[in-house]
């Protein structure tokens, strides 16, 4: 069943004062403390904002091989994992830190993780992290224990550890005090269902090329909407899937027809790159050399 083992408080908005606690299940912890062990969630992880820990599931084997995974009932390619094992670590990680407000299992098969899901999971207090390996989980255990299956695209990966990271770096993030300036995280791609616009720094002129001159004109009622517009139109030649139809037709340069005609289509792509080079202007010489020391 998707999403809805049995008896889960589901989405529970905290106000956060204890960390965000998420426990990854691999049969590689090494693996995911390392990638944790850099960076803006390793600083969060010392601030005590976020505690993860990888927890190494042939701890909750019994056998004296501490073996994870058997074969396939009805036969077939690979090993399946086990469901005991996964099911003690889930319940010793429970039993230590309190009933978990989501068991997430990594999988191909699971819902598309977006920056939403992103934003619904650090809302919550206590993340239980599965990483499949092999042919997968034994389906009984997803069926039991598991709140929510994600993917993180369309491709088959060998393990969960890296859609794991890839979940926890984007939750985390979210989490209010992780990154230290609030707006980086609110004015992104896909915040507001849309893309970022461009993005420049010093030099003012690179190579000849210049950076669009209401970036320097320091009007910032120009420049949100000169950035305001490149959202748009990024979203629009980049992603047009992530636009209403109504967003679609709110840039001033598209036509009322919408956003799925050629010509739009050109249209869009040539205001971009025109964009994208800076307005095409080669930078005069002695101005280059002026604005290279800022
Ligand atoms: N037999 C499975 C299938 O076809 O759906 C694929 C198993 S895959 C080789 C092994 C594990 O890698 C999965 O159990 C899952 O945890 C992880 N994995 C692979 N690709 C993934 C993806 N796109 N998103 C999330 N997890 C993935």
């Amino acid at each position: 069943m998707w999403f809805a083992a049995e008896g889960r408080p589901k989405g529970r908005p905290t106000t956060k004062v204890e960390p965000v606690t998420i426990d990854v299940v691999t049969i590689f912890p090494r693996l995911v403390e390392e990638a944790l062990a850099e960076g803006v969630v390793a600083r969060a992880r010392e601030s005590g904002k976020l505690d993860i820990r990888a927890r190494d599931l042939r701890e909750f084997t019994d056998d004296k091989h501490r073996s994870v995974d058997d074969v396939p009932f009805g036969g077939g390619p690979g090993m399946v994992m086990k469901p005991e094992p996964i099911a003690r670590a889930i319940e010793a990680v429970e039993a230590e830190r309190g009933q978990a407000s989501a068991v997430i299992l990594m999988t191909p098969q699971g819902r598309r993780f977006t920056q939403a899901e992103a934003d619904r999971l650090s809302r919550m207090d206590r993340l239980i992290v599965i990483c499949g390996r092999y042919e997968g989980v034994d389906e009984r255990l997803t069926e039991m224990k598991v709140t929510d299956e994600y993917s993180i695209g369309d491709y088959v990966l060998t393990g969960g550890e890296l859609p794991a990271l890839v979940l926890i770096d984007a939750v985390a993030r979210l989490v209010p005090g992780v990154v230290g300036d609030a707006e980086s995280v609110a004015v992104e791609s896909f915040s507001g269902g849309l893309l970022d616009h461009p993005q420049y720094t010093r030099p003012a002129v690179w190579r000849g090329r210049e950076v669009p001159p209401v970036l320097l004109s320091g009007h910032h009622a120009e420049i949100d909407r000169w950035r305001s517009e490149q959202r748009r139109m990024r979203t629009l030649e980049r992603r047009p899937d992530l636009l209403t139809a109504d967003e679609a037709g709110a840039s001033e340069w598209s036509e009322p027809s919408g956003a799925n005609s050629s010509a739009d289509q050109e249209r869009s792509a040539s205001v971009t790159t025109q964009a994208r080079r800076g307005a095409g202007v080669p930078a005069d010489k002695s101005k280059e050399k002026s604005d290279e020391g800022d």
